[in-house]
């Protein structure tokens, strides 16, 4: 056959989807040469259409769409699943995602007799609990491994593993992997979490109103160590896992291997926008914390000018800036994994997280979505 292997991506416009609909269909892939489908809600962006991919658009939380469009798909060796959705509360997270991914796994379990693996990617939420939860429960101490006892609080990231685990008994020789990234550092306009995009649109907008980069987040986020995961790691790490043997059933964590500082990165933010920072302010005893959903609520014309002049590919303020979750990023004082298991199972895959931080801020320009 032409192609060795069949990826079916759910989520491929996001964070993570966008690097395996460009890495899957290279040359040198592992597992290739891959024929990849790629499954997105909506009408495919300019900014994905280079990928050579068989885009489907197709919404997951439609059982009967989903039915009709991804029973077809009867040659998918490999599934990625790279997608959520986002509720008011995690009992409706738990529900709307779990119903997502059993949605996909009806309609191409029974109908794709080659399906060889189902990897599930999930997060570091999976040991610190849903945000709702934080600061309601002691959370383990980092570096988080893989073998920590979950939480008992509830988690879509666990409903979603049960489903995993009760799905891939039915069929002989199913295999599966779990993928727990941190913070991730990637490209997608369309992401409901992109703390590197929108950096890069605070920066934007602090400098065309003359303002200094300030730092919103409390003091134990500004002097913390943290960890990322950078996209195309992450996409690199679940390709590893679907293809070697020694991966397989297993859960991951998945991060740089390295870590930083948020007051190292907001220097590298300043210079790659031209502009001068703020320095935490070691002699303030508060907090010092502001709200960037509260500083951005009536930013968006302000935006739309900037877009404008700039002759920026348009995009709408609340949909390019995630600011809920750079407030939450930004009150979390210390966060690291291990990547230990990993590396013991062969995986010695790693980002510099600064150079990682830079590439991504890069890309949000070469496609004219900052200035
Ligand atoms: P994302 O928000 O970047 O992208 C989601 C993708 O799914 C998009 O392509 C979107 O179009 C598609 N999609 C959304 N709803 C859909 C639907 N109903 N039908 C079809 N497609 C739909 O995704 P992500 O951030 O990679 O999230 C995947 C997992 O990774 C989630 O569990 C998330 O919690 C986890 N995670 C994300 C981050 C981060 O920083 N973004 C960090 C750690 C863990």
């Amino acid at each position: 056959p032409k192609y060795q292997s069949v990826a079916l991506v759910a989520g491929v416009t996001g964070i993570v989807g966008n690097s395996l609909a460009e890495i899957l269909p290279l040359p040198d892939t592992p597992g290739g040469p891959w024929k990849v489908y790629g499954v997105a809600r909506r009408a495919r962006p300019e900014w994905n259409a280079d990928h050579p991919i068989e885009y489907i658009q197709c919404d997951l939380s439609d059982p009967h769409q989903t039915h009709s469009e991804l029973s077809q798909l009867t040659d998918v060796t490999h599934i990625f699943y790279v997608t959520w959705a986002s509720k008011p509360t995690e009992a409706e997270n738990c529900e709307a995602n779990g119903n997502m991914f059993r949605n996909l796994l009806d309609a191409v379990i029974p109908n794709a007799p080659n399906l060889q693996h189902i990897c599930l990617q999930t997060g570091r939420k999976h040991y610190i609990g849903p945000f709702e939860m934080w600061g309601k429960f002691e959370p383990p101490e980092p570096p988080f491994h893989e073998d920590l006892p979950r939480v008992n609080v509830p988690n879509f990231y666990y409903t979603l593993e049960d489903i995993l685990f009760e799905e891939v008994k039915k069929k002989e020789g199913l295999t599966w992997s779990v993928h727990r990234p941190s913070v991730i550092f990637g490209f997608s306009p369309y992401s409901l979490m992109n703390i590197v995009g929108s950096l890069c649109v605070y920066a934007a907008i602090c400098k065309h109103v003359g303002k200094k980069l300030r730092f919103s987040g409390s003091r134990g986020a500004w002097n913390g160590y943290w960890d990322a995961s950078d996209a195309d790691l992450i996409a690199e790490h679940e390709i590893w896992a679907v293809v070697d043997p020694y991966a397989k059933n297993e859960a991951f964590n998945c991060s740089n291997g390295d870590v930083y500082k948020w007051k190292h990165l907001w220097r590298v933010l300043a210079e790659q926008f031209d502009m001068e920072f703020e320095d935490f302010d070691d002699d303030d005893e508060g907090e010092s914390r502001s709200s960037m959903e509260e500083m951005m609520k009536d930013k968006g014309p302000v935006w739309d000018e900037i877009v404008r002049e700039n002759g920026l590919v348009p995009t709408k303020l609340e949909e390019i800036g995630n600011w809920w979750f750079v407030d939450v990023i930004f009150g979390v004082e210390s966060s690291v994994d291990s990547m230990n298991k990993s590396k013991d199972h062969g995986f010695v895959g790693f980002r510099n997280s600064r150079t990682s931080f830079v590439t991504w801020i890069d890309k949000m320009k070469s496609y004219r979505l900052v200035p």
